[in-house]
């Protein structure tokens, strides 16, 4: 008797075994938390796709071919058009915003709204808009390149204004917040641009990278706090504090601004605002082969984040103009081609879906 009984839990393990094998796949999926505000399901891959069940997205194989990376290029050079707008500017970002969120793993969550003219309410409205521009950011960025943003703005200054800004979180130094204009995020190529080189930021300012300056950011405004930490460092100083020697942006302004620097920090001290554009516009003309786009030539800050979107969104450059060097200095940086590979995937398979 105790045998039978034992070969039949035999046989209900061996059962309930396989239908676990079976099913692994949906038992993972809908084991998973739900902290996600967009996700695919396994149904919704292509052929040349696989699922991730972490990411709940569907991706090209990492290992892509090369009539996939061709597509992929073809997709990304309309992404690539020359874009007039501004990307930062932070005050008068704060200045129009309409709605924040704060950032809660995968989600945005407790909206704030501004208060706001009538003419912007239907912006404030759309949330709909506002979650699908952070989930398009979530679904470009792997989720482990994106804990150090605390908040999501919405705001508008108008059609290609400033298109979108970072700064750190006004409570903690290390923390930062992502600023999208709404109606600049209508075009999804400048939305990719735009997102891709925002992250360009983050990459190369977060706390790993640039040690970020307590007393300037409790004091912003104080000129000489600033010129006494700027005279402190002895490598690049981006504004937030001092880089370290290893970080990207450190390398890279060592590497390229080296006879730009002082030709370019004089443009700085102008303080008229129409004298200022056309000094950076003549810095731009007379340098123009360093440079990947013009709006690359107003600061390293801006050099490096342009420099990486091309990186990102372009083929490896064959030749060796200076231009073409900022873009190939990632190459340098087998963590960075490894996180290329994965954006790349991931941009892909958004934007080739309607
Ligand atoms: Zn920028």
């Amino acid at each position: 008797m105790k045998k039978i009984f034992s070969g039949c839990l035999v046989i209900i393990l061996l059962i309930a075994g396989g239908l676990v094998y079976w099913f692994w796949e949906d038992i993972a999926y809908w084991w998973g938390d739900d902290d996600y505000a967009y996700y695919e399901l396994p149904e919704d891959c292509y052929e040349d796709e696989y699922y991730d069940y972490e990411d709940k997205l569907c991706y090209i194989d990492e290992e892509f071919d090369d009539d996939l990376l061709t597509l992929f290029f073809d997709l990304a050079d309309e992404v690539l058009v020359s874009l007039d707008g501004d990307f930062e500017d932070f005050e008068s970002t704060l200045e129009n915003a309409i709605i924040t969120y704060e950032i809660d793993g995968n989600l945005i969550v407790n909206p704030e709204e501004v208060s706001i003219s009538d003419d912007l309410l239907a912006y404030q409205e759309d949330t709909d808009s506002h979650q699908k521009i952070w989930v398009y950011y979530a679904n470009l960025i792997p989720p482990n390149h994106r804990t150090n943003l605390t908040q999501f703005v919405i705001f508008t200054d108008g059609q290609e204004e400033v298109m979108a800004a970072v700064e750190q979180d006004v409570n903690d130094p290390e923390k930062w917040v992502l600023a999208v204009d709404i109606v600049d995020a209508e075009n999804p190529q400048e939305l990719t641009y735009t997102l891709i080189h925002e992250f360009g930021h983050l990459l190369t300012l977060n706390a790993n990278q640039v040690d970020p300056d307590e007393d300037i950011f409790e004091d912003p405004e104080n000129d000489e706090i600033y010129e006494e930490a700027v005279e402190a460092c002895p490598q690049y100083f981006p504004g937030e504090g001092c880089s370290l020697p290893n970080s990207y942006i450190h390398l890279f302004v060592e590497r390229f601004w080296f006879d730009l620097f002082d030709e370019w920090d004089e443009i700085n001290y102008v303080e008229d605002d129409d004298e200022y554009y056309a000094m950076l516009d003549e810095f731009y003309y007379a340098h123009q082969d360093q440079f990947v786009t013009d709006y690359a030539a107003t600061n390293p800050g801006e050099d490096i984040a342009e420099s990486w979107t091309h990186f990102v969104l372009q083929p490896k450059p064959e030749g060796d103009t200076v231009s073409e060097q900022k873009v190939l200095f990632f190459y340098e940086f087998p963590e960075l081609v490894e996180l290329r590979e994965k954006i790349v995937a991931r941009t892909f398979s958004r934007l080739r879906r309607p």
